[in-house]
């Protein structure tokens, strides 16, 4: 539709981008939202309708264009190698940068990848062709030291390193430095999921369990739920159901069907379910708060 995209999403952990799908168009949003091209390096791709990867092939050639020289992973199922090393092989094109392929048709429910900074799991969802879910979670931070601890006691090093390992601290009258009072606990890792395209389906809900944010497509209405179930989609009704079994903190709907002309049925009927759903639409930035309770 004028001024509506196909799926596209970039992923910021720690200034490590992950784009995830990436429809007809995405390399123009890119551009338009002011994103480091650089910075992508990694692509998953959920599943090969069109609306999911057609942007790809031209994203990949605007690489080798700009010259881009670092590598480039990219998860999708294996048809999607076939058909890039058929669109690369027609023209002899040998990009500039080297890309490693993850196949996701060898993956087992709950496999993940590790990239350092996240890991990226994987789970099936149920659509009209093969079609893969994401869970991409942040690293777990490690424990700290209080800065006040040290100035007030002034451990040896060796004593820190013990202490950071879990051990227990006696100050100059034998009483025990209580560990609160010593460490500071991480946050724990946030983490998102990426649920596009599927037909109602609660088997994914253990891999998304508890989730910071989780995107699930409604495409329909509840009034649709019978054509949604035809077609292998979601509706409002479904997406919320989802998030709420899943005790998800926020959903974010989108993949809207071009009979909508703006969310607002969808969100207010996802909403009557889960209250804490947000509308996706083309630019929208969310944060992911860091989970307070430490
Ligand atoms: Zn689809
Ligand atoms: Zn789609």
């Amino acid at each position: 539709m004028p001024g509506r995209y196909t799926s596209a999403q970039v992923l910021n952990v720690h200034e490590r981008f992950v784009l995830i799908d990436c429809g007809e168009g995405t390399q123009i949003n890119l551009r338009r939202f002011g994103i480091n091209f650089n910075r992508i390096g990694l692509i998953l791709i959920s599943h090969l309708h069109g609306d999911h990867y057609l942007g790809l092939p031209g994203l990949l050639n605007t690489f080798h264009l700009l010259g881009r020289e670092k590598e480039l992973h990219i998860a999708g199922h294996r048809k999607l190698k076939d058909l890039l090393d058929y669109v690369f092989g027609m023209a002899g094109f040998e990009p500039s940068y080297p890309i490693h392929f993850h196949d996701i048709d060898t993956m087992q429910p709950g496999d993940n990848i590790d990239f350092g900074e996240f890991n990226v799991g994987f789970f099936p969802l149920k659509h009209r062709i093969p079609a893969s879910g994401f869970l991409i979670t942040e690293r777990q931070r490690t424990v700290k030291i209080r800065k006040d601890f040290i100035e007030v006691y002034e451990p040896e090093y060796e004593q820190v390193r013990a202490i950071l390992r879990g051990e227990q601290y006696f100050d100059n009258n034998g009483k025990e430095v209580p560990a609160e009072e010593m460490l500071i606990q991480p946050a724990p890792p946030r983490s998102y999921a990426y649920v596009s395209d599927t037909v109602f389906d609660r088997s994914i809900v253990p891999f998304i369990q508890g989730a910071d944010l989780l995107y699930h497509e409604t495409t329909y209405d509840k009034s649709l739920q019978a054509s949604a179930t035809e077609k292998m989609h979601a509706t409002s009704v479904d997406a919320a159901t989802i998030a709420a079994e899943a005790g998800v903190k926020q959903l974010l709907i989108g993949h809207y069907s071009s009979r909508y002309r703006t969310p607002d049925l969808l969100l207010s009927e996802a909403r009557h379910i889960f209250p804490e759903t947000l509308a996706a639409e083309d630019g929208l930035q969310l944060d992911i708060p860091i989970s307070s309770g430490l």
